[in-house]
């Protein structure tokens, strides 16, 4: 038999996994999907969680089912290169591949600020997120919270729980003078105006010295906190982190045209790991997946692989609440119920394949 391993089953991997399937899969193939969840989990909408706005059964979906495909379910440990081996915590099982897809997604980036990774709660994996969700959750009336970072997961966290607790205190410090400083002015005015009406405080210019468990302090002003939520910035997942191969500045693999590692071309790396011209995204992710599953597909079949079209995103949608969005669509900038509309269809299609 010949082992495809994806590892990490998020938006870059189903659709590894999605793509092949639905093509022809040689007998003599078997896929292993590896990951700590037992169900595909919609990282763009975990700010929900975290505000208590949805359920955890609405951002997430179960695996597809096939003859030729294995689940293993649990935390990977480690990557064996020379061994062609995967490894997990608190179990002897090991997964052996011939083909390995790395689709681990992203970490909190903490910039060595002190008490941040220790104080702060996070959005980057459902259990964090669920974590954080207590920590809102049980607040007294009119708690402090903190969001720290204003690009698009720290809007959205922030307008959530905004949405699902109008008593608390919100603030969100943004590093720069305009939140969302990667999209048109239009849309950080939008997004302002929804902060001044909503009664969330934004501090521009924010230079986050250090976090306390109560606190955050920030240009040499401690801000009495209850609860302190970290959205500023993330890297490469630390598995990935570990490995040897060539990498960009922000730590990311750097991928042939194949999305091959150039020096180990039977492993592939697709979303937040791969190094790209694009930014970040679960767009970009399942673009790389569907690309990855056609080079894999014609090597399984012993053909050449055809040489993946150049990625063409569609654009990024943002959320303010449940009736409220922005986003860039078709080269355009949009604001209100409609991008709003449009990203709740998304993930009305994506739990559903
Ligand atoms: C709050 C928030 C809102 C966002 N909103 C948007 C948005 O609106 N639009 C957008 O395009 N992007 C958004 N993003 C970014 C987007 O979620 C990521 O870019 C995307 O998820 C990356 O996809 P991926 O396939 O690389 O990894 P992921 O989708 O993160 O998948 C990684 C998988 O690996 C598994 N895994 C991780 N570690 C291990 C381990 N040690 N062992 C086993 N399994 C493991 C995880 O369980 C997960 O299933 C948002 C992110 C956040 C946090």
């Amino acid at each position: 038999m010949r082992n495809v391993v994806i590892l990490g089953g998020g938006y870059g991997g189903v659709k590894v996994l999605t793509g092949l399937i639905n093509t022809t899969l040689p007998d003599d193939v078997e896929i292993t999907v590896i990951d700590k969840n037992p169900y595909q989990s919609f990282k763009t909408e975990f700010h929900t969680i975290v505000a208590g706005t949805k359920a955890d059964i609405d951002v997430r979906t179960q695996f597809p089912k096939h003859d030729q495909v294995k689940y293993e379910f649990g935390t990977v440990r480690a990557i064996d290169l020379q061994e062609r081996a995967i490894y997990f915590q608190n179990r002897s099982t090991v997964v052996y591949f011939d083909y390995l897809v790395i689709g681990l997604g992203s970490e909190d980036a903490y910039h060595g600020v002190p008490g941040a990774e220790e104080y702060t709660e996070s959005v980057q994996s459902f259990s964090k997120a669920r974590k954080a969700a207590v920590a809102v959750g049980n607040l007294p009336a009119y708690g402090k919270v903190s969001v720290v970072g204003a690009g698009l997961s720290g809007i959205e966290v922030a307008a959530e729980i905004r949405e699902s607790r109008p008593d608390l205190n919100i603030r969100l410090l943004d590093r720069g003078g305009s939140v969302l400083k990667a999209f048109d002015p239009k849309i950080q005015a939008h997004v302002h105006d929804w902060f001044v009406k909503n009664d969330v405080e934004v501090l521009h210019y924010a230079n986050v010295e250090y976090v306390e468990k109560d606190g955050v302090c920030n240009n040499g002003i401690c801000y009495v906190n209850d609860v302190t939520i970290w959205t500023a910035g993330v890297q490469p997942h630390q598995l990935v982190r570990e490995l040897p191969f060539t990498k960009d500045r922000f730590g990311k693999v750097i991928v042939n045209d194949y999305f091959q590692v150039p020096d180990h071309p039977h492993i592939y790396v697709v979303g937040d790991n791969a190094s790209s011209i694009h930014s970040p995204s679960a767009q970009l992710a399942g673009l790389q997946g569907e690309q990855v599953a056609l080079v894999l597909s014609d090597i399984l079949l012993g053909n050449e692989p055809r040489k993946p079209k150049e990625i063409r995103l569609r654009g990024t949608l943002g959320s303010l609440g449940k009736s409220d969005g922005f986003g860039n669509m078709f080269q355009r900038s949009v604001t209100g119920i409609l991008p709003r509309l449009i990203k709740s269809g998304i993930l009305w299609l994506q739990k559903r394949h």
